[in-house]
């Protein structure tokens, strides 16, 4: 039995007259990679949103590593494990690879974030965040590139870029949205076996929002799929996209 990492209970939220999430539930286990599916305005972003605590639900509870969550901020729950990352990477394209990922470590673990940026020598307490690093980007297959300015890097190399600097953080569960969209199959994959190594590697949970069922599919543990609102199916991939609902509400979608 997997140990529980993420409970989101009934949770509701509405927009004006638009319920964009009605009454949703779903579990997550440590170390697993979890796929949420669904046609357009199915309420996958709003359900991503409501757990990384960027909007507050109406009812329902959000339970991380057993304690209710569903009240704090989201740089509070970033503390606690929660790391969010966005379709766009956000990257600072002059500093090399292995500068991002330093960089991003330090932004959040001191004040003085802008003068790290103006400096070039890294002290010696930084060689343990180095050595980190290094191993994150190696998980990620981006240590050959470590000198390289980010500018050069393809976009899926960015998007893994984004990733390692994720990592930094010791995350236990990371949300990501559409992390395959713009990116060529072969690179796809690479990005998914990426969320595998740090799955195993790391303890990594992952919720991913992908519409690239073809290239994603085969890599992911569970999947929830989402229609209007709702939870109409879940489990494992098999199980999914075999529930007449779902290739419905993907066909009709
Ligand atoms: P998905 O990510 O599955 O495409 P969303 O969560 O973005 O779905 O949207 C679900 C529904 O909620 C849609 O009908 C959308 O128009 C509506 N919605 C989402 N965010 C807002 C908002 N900030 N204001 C008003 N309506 C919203």
């Amino acid at each position: 039995m997997e140990k529980g990492l993420l409970s989101v209970q009934h949770v509701r939220k509405s927009f004006g007259g638009v319920t964009a999430v009605k009454d949703v539930s779903l579990e997550l286990g440590e170390g697993t990679l979890t796929m949420l599916i669904g046609p357009n305005g199915s309420g996958k972003t709003t359900l991503l949103n409501i757990i990384s605590g960027v909007i507050e639900p109406d009812s329902g509870r959000i339970v991380f590593k057993g304690r209710d969550i569903t009240r704090l901020y989201p740089h509070e729950r970033y503390r606690y494990g929660i790391a969010r990352s966005f379709q766009v990477p956000q990257l600072f394209t002059s500093l090399s690879v292995l500068e991002n990922v330093l960089v991003s470590s330090r932004l959040y673990l001191e004040e003085d974030a802008l003068g790290i940026l103006f400096t070039n020598s890294w002290a010696l307490k930084d060689w343990d965040q180095a050595q980190k690093a290094f191993e994150i980007l190696s998980l990620l297959k981006l240590d050959h590139l470590w000198d390289a300015p980010a500018r050069a890097l393809s976009g899926g190399q960015m998007k893994l870029l984004e990733l390692a600097r994720a990592l930094m953080s010791d995350p236990k569960l990371m949300l990501l949205d559409e992390p395959l969209a713009g990116v060529n199959p072969a690179l796809a994959h690479e990005i998914m076996q990426a969320l595998r190594r740090a799955r195993d590697e790391l303890g990594v949970s992952f919720l991913i929002v992908e519409h690239r069922l073809d290239l994603a599919s085969k890599y992911v543990d569970f999947v929830y799929a989402m229609n209007q609102g709702t939870v109409i199916s879940s489990g494992t991939p098999d199980e999914v996209f075999e529930d007449p609902m779902v290739v419905e509400s993907l066909l009709g979608g």
